[in-house]
């Protein structure tokens, strides 16, 4: 006999989903990161389907993980010696159950369809924290911007553009920028929109401020994730000021997160990029801070040359041969990974124990190895997770998109203020969730469930579709 849609399985909530991840990495075969990201969630949602049994009845888990639509083309482009090159464009419309697909486009050589699965799921329970109607999506492509003239960069977007404007719009896939998109690249992007659309819409965040973009949406990343481990910090009484903080990466993530500590009182050491770390033992202060802004956003050149210009700092080579990061292994209080995903192994997470981390704010998406994870959560220390701590960019994209509906802009300090107010609440949320399901400050599962149960409801709210 046939069993009706909404009877649920009847095996027990752990082998379900056990099953469920069984049929997602036989979906979705050789896409780790992909699968990491799932088994986190999924993990977090034991705790749900125990209260919850409609979920499981109407198979949300199994929706969940499915994307609505994948996209993939082809991107051909001429270089500037007037040879064809052929790139791969992608768009994962990952859930619009709660507003339009809403995340950024990754262009780097790494890129492929599981690293973006990855960050499409990711981006819908972040985009649910932030209490924003946003649905969740990512894109990008293989496409390496680096070493590529601005002409170069430029006829590589319009010509990603000319497929991808056939499936986004204002009301129903806005992307933004991420890993080697920013503002030159959006600019390129949104011109090459308007051209074939002839339709000037907010239908990309990370705007040029002249031509529809937010005050404080460059910032918003790096401000977001520090506000958010001001707000772990307060938890147990302590503060940012005067604390010791290892930063990673140099690109829009790290460059504002390290300006806010600055705001904040406390002393970033180090920042990196692909070939190596910087380690400062004298902090890097707001003249440094101005000199690796022009290095990295003007000149294009890499963080080694920070050792040149100020003699106190060291510079430690990229060694693939390590299994861990030298920077991770630096004493200090807190750590704020913004480079990329899995930066932090279990040995890193180790050696950042060891040398008595107490907080850990993640700014990159999903830097931490599941193994990492697992030892910050053991340790019990403040660990917060990359879905809440790094909202703050898609946070104020949403508030980018409801001034360009309203056709005004808003000014820097009130930005400024609701990106504050949504960390403080999307941190609220985490934590009050964590202490709901009974794993008081497991703010993984905070996120993963807060995020969840929004979405869910919308799903079971709209039918099977
Ligand atoms: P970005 O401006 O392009 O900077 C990326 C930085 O990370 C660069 O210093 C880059 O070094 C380094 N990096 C990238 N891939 C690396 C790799 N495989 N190994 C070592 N270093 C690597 O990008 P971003 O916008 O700051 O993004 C950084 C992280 O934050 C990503 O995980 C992104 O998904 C996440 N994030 C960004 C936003 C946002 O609003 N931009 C929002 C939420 C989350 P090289 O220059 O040598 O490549």
């Amino acid at each position: 006999m046939g069993s009706s849609v909404l009877t649920p399985p009847s095996t027990k909530s752990g082998d379900y989903i056990e099953q469920v991840m069984a049929t997602v990495v036989a979906k979705n075969p050789a896409e780790p990161e992909f699968h990491q990201a799932v088994r986190e969630v999924l993990d977090s949602l034991r705790l749900v389907l125990q209260k919850h049994p409609e979920y499981r009845a109407a198979r949300i888990l199994e929706r969940i993980t499915e994307p609505e639509r994948v996209l993939m083309f082809r991107v051909p482009w001429f270089d500037d010696q007037g040879n064809i090159q052929v790139n791969r464009g992608f768009r994962i419309e990952m859930n619009s159950a709660i507003g339009p697909y809403k995340g950024g486009l990754r262009f780097h050589p790494s890129v492929n369809l599981g690293i973006l699965k990855f960050l499409a799921f990711e981006q819908v329970f972040k985009n649910s924290l932030t209490t924003l109607p946003m649905g969740g999506g990512k894109g990008g492509s293989d496409f390496d911007p680096k070493g590529k003239s601005d002409n170069e960069v430029m006829r590589f977007c319009q010509s990603f553009m000319t497929e991808l404007a056939r499936h986004i719009g204002p009301d129903t896939d806005v992307p933004a920028g991420d890993i080697g998109v920013g503002g030159r690249e959006i600019g390129f992007l949104f011109g090459q929109y308007k051209r074939l659309r002839n339709e000037f819409t907010g239908v990309l965040t990370g705007k040029g401020l002249n031509w529809g973009g937010s005050l404080i949406r460059p910032e918003a990343t790096g401000y977001g994730c520090v506000y958010f481990a001001d707000e772990m910090l307060k938890s147990r009484k302590d503060k940012l000021e005067g604390k010791t903080c290892l930063v990673s990466g140099s690109g829009n993530v790290s460059q504002y997160t390290v300006e806010k500590l600055l705001d904040f009182g406390a002393k970033p050491v180090t920042v990196s990029d692909s070939n190596g770390v910087i380690f400062d033992p004298d902090g890097i202060d707001r003249e440094k801070l101005a000199y690796v802004m022009e290095l990295k956003n003007v000149k294009r050149g890499r963080i080694r040359e920070f050792a040149d210009k100020f003699k106190k700092a060291v510079f430690m080579p990229t060694d693939v041969k390590l299994d861990h990061n030298p920077l991770w292994n630096i004493k200090a209080d807190c750590a704020f990974p913004s480079a990329t995903q899995n930066e932090i192994t279990a040995r890193d997470a180790e050696n950042l124990l060891k040398n008595g981390v107490k907080v850990v704010a993640e700014g990159a998406n999903m830097p931490s190895t599941l193994e990492a994870t697992k030892l910050f959560l053991d340790a019990k220390i403040l660990y917060g997770p990359a879905k809440a701590a790094n909202a703050g960019g898609v946070a104020t994209s949403g508030l980018e998109m409801s001034q360009n509906s309203a056709r005004l802009s808003w000014t820097r300090e009130e930005v400024d203020d609701r990106l504050h107010k949504i960390m403080i609440a999307i941190h609220r949320n985490c934590f009050e969730t964590a202490e709901k399901y009974g794993t008081p400050g497991n703010l993984v599962n905070g996120a993963n469930i807060g995020g969840f149960l929004k979405v869910a409801d919308a799903m079971v709210d709209q039918g099977l579709v």
